[in-house]
């Protein structure tokens, strides 16, 4: 392969301030530098050093790493631990009445729940899913909305061995029945209803439905929570209450004790790129990757009130909501709703309200709240905070600037977290006491994490040019398999024609820059072949970001018979969408703004304008559709994971 081309220079650097250094749990380029050498100098007894003094074990391991079946690694495979256990039990002689979630509902409501009622709760209803006859490595689907039952549903299979596999609840009863063919599932937890911005949304309806397609004979039980109490339709003998299963249920209940390598979850990816993957996730692995990133790149101290955005139907909210604060012991927020209801400023005021000290989100949530009210932060009191985080996408940088200036006053650091449904927990990141940010850049990989670009050879590529982000060495929170197809596994993440099938293969690219910097430029599948020229999306859509007029842009390439392909540039505009006259106007300036930030080889040929851009449910941009649509074709992929179809209607028509 031809390496892909930088453009964009960002020269900003923002040294970590001393206030932040004196507390900060890695407080300089040596403490961090240090722990790099150390995993570099022994890997398995780094690794193995970390898992004994994070994880409780109940027998513990002897072996750290077996490789001798690559890919499919183990990590401490002769330990036995329960989860659950590391997440709730062990804070109950210490810590049994320090508020676990501080829950607010759609509507504003907010409730509590301490450690010790966080466990009897799940330990009740781990009781009833025994009652239910289910067992350790059995598989349920929970399909809830963003609510404590959600925690307590996943932590509770955990106590007993059930696989997870949270299936969003936006998600129609097609990808419901998907998973739940998938995963052979024995069991459904789901809700009558989920409200967000004030409007009610079914799921029994939806899990009914999903249900009665074919090849779901395994379900034997629908546990239903009811959350606004409207009347569903129940099918005796297999529907139960969830009041109904844990009333009159014990408070204690014994943990499963499961091998290290014993599966805690499946999770579909967010179908950016393609059909939805179903990942496999360890347990000992796993957890300790979200341990020791709640430490080193959020700097988690026992009085910060933590709050990440993210749903519990993606990985985010599997890592840093339902078991990295609770194995921390953190007080966390919970968020029911979404960030416009009733208004733009809603999440400034749950910081406010709630002092939220780390404040966890996405890009597509700050973009959105910069056009929605460029200045509301500034009418909230947000001096709590100590911490920003952004995950998902990379971050433009003017979008980088806003977040740091108006939400975090200059004062916390922001640490973008690069990582994936395939690594479980927090790859590339900065360590915020020691490393200084520069706006768009993940900074660097964690301690023992062996990330590299390289070439086809598999050869890392010089400074400053772009190629595959791979991580070399197998790591404990990674992906174990994909769910009942090992096959597909191989070939997409170790593929032979790339390194010869040696290094984790993430399907984004990147480069370094003179400093080693590590810049996502975009996935793999969307680089641009611009007149010979191979360019990521994500400096030419931060170029355009970069426009005063600009709130969001996605580009992608439309094949062309001499320049092999030309740039059409999807843009949604802080104002309202344009028309006419106005919108060529607009374009031609986009046009001539591109040329001067980066060069002309990036010039849009064409611009299209809309009120939004396709995206996922989890808020991403699918630019694979976009790739569809500006060659005039129909879209016959998998949309499964799209959140607005109707948008692709209008972003049909060119406007040049
Ligand atoms: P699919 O694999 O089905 O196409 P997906 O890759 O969007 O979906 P996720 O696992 O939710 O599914 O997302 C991981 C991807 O998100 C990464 O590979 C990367 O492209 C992007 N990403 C996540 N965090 C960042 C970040 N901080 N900077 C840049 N990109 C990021
Ligand atoms: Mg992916």
């Amino acid at each position: 392969m031809s390496t892909i081309k930088s453009m964009l220079h960002e020269a900003r650097v923002f040294p970590p301030l001393p206030e932040f250094v004196e507390q900060a749990n890695l407080a300089s380029m040596e403490a961090y530098q240090a722990l790099c050498a150390e995993a570099k100098k022994d890997y398995p007894g780094f690794w193995s050093k970390l898992a004994q003094k994070h994880i409780l074990w109940h027998k513990p391991f002897t072996s750290v790493l077996n490789d001798s079946d690559p890919p499919f690694y183990k990590w401490f495979e002769d330990g036995e631990l329960n989860i659950s256990y590391n997440c709730l039990d062990r804070h109950l002689t210490s810590q049994p009445d320090k508020l676990a979630i501080i829950f607010e509902a759609d509507d504003g409501k907010v409730s509590r729940c301490t450690y010790r009622e966080l466990y009897q709760r799940v330990c009740q209803f781990a009781n009833g899913l025994k009652a239910l006859n289910i067992r350790k490595g059995d598989r349920i689907i929970i399909y809830l909305p963003m609510r404590i039952e959600a925690i307590i549903a996943m932590q509770a299979c955990a106590r007993i061995g059930v696989i997870h596999s949270v299936v969003f609840a936006g998600f129609s009863a097609k990808s419901l029945h998907e998973r739940i063919v998938d995963a052979g599932a024995v069991a459904v937890i789901t809700a009558d209803e989920q409200t967000r911005g004030g409007k009610h949304y079914p799921l029994k309806a939806t899990v009914d439905e999903a249900l009665s397609m074919n090849g779901t004979d395994s379900v034997k039980s629908v546990i239903v929570y009811q959350h606004t109490g409207m009347d569903t339709p129940w099918q005796a003998g297999r529907d139960i209450g969830w009041h109904e299963l844990t009333q009159n249920k014990q408070t204690d209940c014994e943990p499963e004790w499961i091998n290290a390598e014993h599966p805690l979850f499946t999770l579909y990816t967010s179908g950016s790129t393609g059909k939805p993957k179903g990942v496999q996730h360890s347990s000992a692995g796993y957890l300790l990757g979200v341990m020791v990133s709640m430490q080193w790149v959020f700097d988690y101290k026992p009085t910060d009130i933590f709050w990440c955005t993210a749903d519990v139907g993606w990985i985010t909210g599997h890592s840093y909501v339902t078991y990295g604060p609770l194995a921390m012991g953190a007080t966390q927020v919970v968020f029911e709703g979404v960030p416009t209801y009733p208004d733009a400023g809603r999440f400034w005021k749950i910081i406010q309200d709630h002092k939220v000290t780390t404040f966890y989100t996405a890009p597509t949530a700050i973009r959105s709240l910069i056009k929605l009210g460029v200045d509301l932060p500034g009418q909230y009191d947000l001096s709590s905070l100590r911490l920003l985080g952004s995950v998902g996408e990379p971050i433009n940088p003017e979008a980088w600037m806003w977040y740091y200036n108006v939400v975090g006053q200059s004062r916390c650091p922001i640490v973008d977290t690069w990582w994936q449904t395939e690594t479980g927990c927090h790859m590339i990141a900065p360590v915020p006491g020691a490393v200084p940010l520069k706006p768009g850049s993940c900074t660097f990989p964690l301690p023992g994490i062996s990330a590299a670009v390289i070439d086809e050879a598999g050869h890392e590529v010089e400074q400053g040019k772009g190629g595959f982000l791979v991580i070399k060495q197998p790591f404990p929170s990674q992906i174990r398999t994909l769910w009942r197809d090992p096959e597909r596994f191989k070939k997409t993440y170790f593929p032979q024609d790339i390194g010869e099938g040696h290094f984790y293969l993430a399907g984004d690219s990147a480069h370094r820059d003179n400093d080693g910097y590590f810049w996502i430029m975009g996935r793999i599948d969307d680089v641009l072949n611009v007149s010979g020229h191979r360019l990521g999306t994500m400096e030419i859509e931060s170029a355009l970001v970069a426009n005063p007029l600009v709130a969001e842009a996605a580009v992608v390439g439309k094949p062309h018979e001499i320049k092999g392909e030309v740039i059409v540039a999807f843009i949604v505009l802080k104002e309202k969408c344009p028309h006419g006259e106005q919108a060529s106007k607009i374009a031609n300036s986009l046009r001539e703004w591109v040329v001067h930030e980066i060069g002309p080889i990036a010039k849009p040929e064409e611009i299209r304008f809309g009120d939004n851009l396709p995206k996922t449910r989890s808020g991403k941009i699918m630019r694979r559709l976009l790739r569809t649509l500006a060659r005039g074709e129909e879209i016959t992929q998998d949309t499964s994971t799209l959140e607005n179809p109707a948008i692709l209607d209008q972003l049909k028509q060119p406007i040049l």
